[in-house]
């Protein structure tokens, strides 16, 4: 049978957003529940090291950073669960949310922290070197320093992948671009800017069909020209995708504005809120632009503090 709990602030998704929200919210006596999601942890807990989160001389792996943050929201009692919020009825005042395991949550504020999923083309090599942290990446910020003198690849045609390839050039020996089709999608003002840098050579008509190398480290890509099916192998020991990601937002589409990707819009800029009172967002399920821990971490703050000037302001 189901349960029905009345919470003050329930929080979704448990990245570097949602721990931040539970730690302010915590102790700031709003009782924060929250529900873990399908990745407890969140995408940090797919890579080893963090090496540009503030606060951590020597780096720290991302599950390790991730547990400490776990341990410091539990420190203030937050209300961990493991388990997915499945549904979300935002039409009223209360904010009617249920679980997977059948618990109807009524909570006065909730704090969306979903995040979002790169995108991979899913060949079986790609999701080999990356389960093993053997040198395939979605984040150039994020790893691209592991890659210094070295010469990478990478895949997409939009604005992101433009920007992410001039960002590995400034750090890597040689980029090789791979653009599906005979254009970028970029707009031209980027795609002028990776024309015009010496170390990034662009590929059109090209797609990767295998990321090469010993099982444990990429040594470089075997890729096809779609218009003369030639095949070639390009050599590198990083391969990056820029092809998109995917925010974790389809439960909340029927109440919440988004935009045309599914990124949740924030209803007035400088905050946390979006379209409906007493539902904040913070992290990656609101940025399509910067998607870091730390940026993350930050909206996570602003969230917990919004939701609790809204409950102030009902009292
Ligand atoms: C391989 C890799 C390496 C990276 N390296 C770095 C780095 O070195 N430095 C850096 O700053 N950033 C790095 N990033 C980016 C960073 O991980 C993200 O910017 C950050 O994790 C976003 O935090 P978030 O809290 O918004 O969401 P996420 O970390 O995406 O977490 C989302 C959470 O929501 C949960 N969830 C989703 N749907 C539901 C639901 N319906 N119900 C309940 N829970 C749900 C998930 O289980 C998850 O816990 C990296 C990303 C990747 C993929």
């Amino acid at each position: 049978m189901s349960e029905i709990q009345k919470v003050k602030c329930l929080i979704i998704g448990s990245g570097p957003a949602g721990y931040t929200a539970a730690i302010y919210a915590a102790r700031a006596d709003m009782k924060p529940v929250m529900y873990q999601g399908m990745q407890p942890g969140g995408q940090l807990t797919t890579t080893n090291e963090v090496e540009n989160f503030p606060g951590y001389p020597d780096g720290v792996t991302g599950p390790e950073m991730m547990i400490q943050l776990e341990a410091q929201a539990k420190r203030f009692e937050a209300d961990i669960r493991f388990g997915m919020i499945t549904k979300v009825d935002f039409s009223g005042e209360i904010h009617k949310c249920w679980a997977d395991d059948g618990t109807e949550i009524h909570a006065e504020t909730v704090i969306i922290s979903t995040g979002a999923s790169a995108m991979y083309l899913g060949l079986e090599s790609e999701q080999h070197y990356l389960k093993i942290g053997g040198g395939v990446s979605a984040c150039a910020v994020c790893d691209g320093f592991f890659y210094r003198g070295q010469e990478t690849v990478i895949v997409g045609a939009g604005d992101s992948a433009c920007e992410e390839a001039h960002y590995l050039s400034k750090l890597c020996t040689k980029v090789t671009m791979l653009v599906r089709r005979d254009e970028f999608r970029a707009s031209k003002i980027m795609t002028e800017r990776v024309k015009n840098t010496p170390n990034i050579e662009i590929l059109y008509n090209t797609e990767a069909e295998e990321v090469l190398g010993d099982g444990q480290g990429v040594s470089g890509v075997k890729a096809r020209n779609n218009k003369t099916n030639e095949i070639i192998e390009i050599p590198c020991t990083g391969f990056f995708l820029a092809i998109g990601h995917k925010p974790n937002t389809a439960i909340f589409k029927d109440y919440l504005n988004l935009d045309e990707v599914g990124y949740i819009k924030y209803e007035q800029p400088g905050t946390t809120k979006t379209n409906v009172p007493g539902v904040f967002v913070a992290g990656d399920a609101a940025d399509k632009t910067y998607r870091q821990a730390i940026t993350a971490a930050g909206t996570g703050c602003m969230a917990a503090l919004d939701a609790e000037r809204y409950l102030a302001s009902k009292e």
